[in-house]
C-alpha cells in the first residue's frame, strides 16, 4: 500500500509524463485484479473485459446467447471471479452459464472459484495438466505477493463438468462457440475458441499482438504451426489473445512470419553442428534485434529448442 501511496505523491510532484517514465523504471508491478467497468462489445455476442496490460490478469471473454452465457478465462482467484461475475451480469441475463479456460494456468482457472454452478468445459489434456500441476502452480503464483496470496487462499483445482477431447461445439443459443485443442504450443492443451457468428477468435497464448510467444519446456514447433494453420482455416475477423492487445486476422501471419524464422535458423544452426545451447541464444539474439520493443522474448530460446529437437 505505502508504494502506491509514493508513487502517487509522485505523480502530484513531478507531473504526469515525467512519473510515467519513472514509473516505469520504478513502480511495482500493478495488482493482478480484473477491472470492472471495462467491459467492451468486440461484436454482436462477443464482449471482452481487457487485461489493461496487467500481469496475471488475462483478457476475459464473454460470449452471450439467448440461452446461456460463456466466460472464457474467469481471472485469478474468487475474488476476480466474482469481479467477472458482476461484469456478466452487465451484459447478460442468462442463469444458464458456462466457463472455459485457454489453459491451465492459474489466472485462466481459478476464478472459476467464484462459479460454482456453471458448467466447466475443458479439454482432457487441460484437465490432466490440473491435475498434475494445478496445486504447484496455485503456490507458486501465491508466493508472488500479499495481493497474490490473498487472491488464491482458498483456490483449489476443478475438474470439468463437461470434458472433450480435440474439439467441441458450445450452442449457446442463435451463437455457437467451437473449441479447439492446438496445443501442446505454450502448453500442453491450450485451446482456441472461435465464435462462428461473430467471427472472433481467443486465441489464449497461441497468437499474440506485438509479442514474442512464450514457449516453454513442453513445446513442439511442429504443433505451434498447426496452430497458426487451424486458426487461420476459420478467417477470424477478430482476434483476442489470452493477453495484450486485441487485433485483427492478420495477427496469425505476423506471428507465424517470426516462429518459421525461429524453425529455420534453428535448423540452419543445427546443421552447422552448433549446439542446442548456442543456437537458442543465438536465435533469440537474431529475433530480439528485429522486435526490440515485444515482450516475452525468453519464449524465443524455448522455441529454438523445440525447433532444435525437432530438426532433421
Ligand atoms: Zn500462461
Amino acid at each position: 500500500m505505502n508504494r502506491h501511496i509514493s508513487f502517487g505523491l509522485l505523480m502530484l510532484v513531478a507531473g504526469v509524463s515525467l512519473a510515467t517514465s519513472a514509473a516505469a523504471q520504478t513502480a511495482p508491478p500493478a495488482d493482478p485484479i480484473v477491472k470492472e467497468n471495462a467491459t467492451i462489445k468486440v461484436a454482436a455476442h462477443t464482449y471482452v473485459i481487457p487485461d489493461g496490460n496487467v500481469g496475471l490478469v488475462p483478457n476475459v471473454g464473454i460470449i452471450v446467447g439467448s440461452r446461456a452465457t460463456l466466460v472464457i478465462d474467469p481471472g485469478l482467484g474468487k475474488r476476480n471471479g466474482e469481479a467477472v461475475l458482476r461484469e456478466v451480469a452487465k451484459v447478460s441475463k442468462n442463469t444458464e452459464l458456462y466457463v472455459a479456460s485457454t489453459h491451465y494456468h492459474a489466472e485462466h482457472t481459478t476464478g472459476i472459484a467464484a462459479f460454482p454452478t456453471a458448467k466447466y468445459v475443458n479439454a482432457t489434456v487441460q484437465d490432466d495438466e490440473q491435475v498434475k500441476s494445478g496445486a504447484a502452480l496455485i503456490k507458486t503464483f501465491s508466493g508472488r505477493s500479499a495481493v497474490t496470496a490473498d487472491l488464491l487462499k482458498d483456490a483449489t483445482v476443478r475438474k470439468a463438468e463437461i470434458s472433450f477431447d480435440r474439439s467441441y461445439t458450445l450452442d449457446l443459443g442463435g451463437v455457437r462457440v467451437r473449441f479447439l485443442v492446438v496445443g501442446p504450443t505454450h502448453t500442453g492443451g491450450d485451446t482456441g475458441f472461435f465464435v462462428e457468428e461473430d467471427g472472433v477468435l481467443f486465441s489464449g497464448d497461441v497468437v499474440m499482438n506485438n509479442s514474442f510467444l512464450a514457449a516453454t519446456a513442453v513445446t513442439s514447433m511442429r504443433a505451434w504451426l498447426a496452430a497458426f494453420d487451424a486458426f487461420a482455416a476459420l478467417k477470424p475477423k477478430t482476434i483476442v489473445p489470452a493477453h495484450g492487445a486485441v487485433g485483427d486476422g492478420s495477427l496469425i501471419g505476423v506471428n507465424r512470419t517470426v516462429m518459421e524464422e525461429v524453425q529455420e535458423l534453428a535448423r540452419d544452426l543445427k546443421s552447422q553442428g552448433r549446439s542446442a545451447d548456442d543456437t537458442a541464444k543465438a536465435v533469440q539474439a537474431a529475433l530480439v534485434a528485429k522486435h526490440p520493443q515485444w515482450p516475452r522474448a525468453n519464449g524465443l530460446a524455448a522455441a529454438a529448442r523445440a525447433a532444435y529437437l525437432e530438426a532433421p
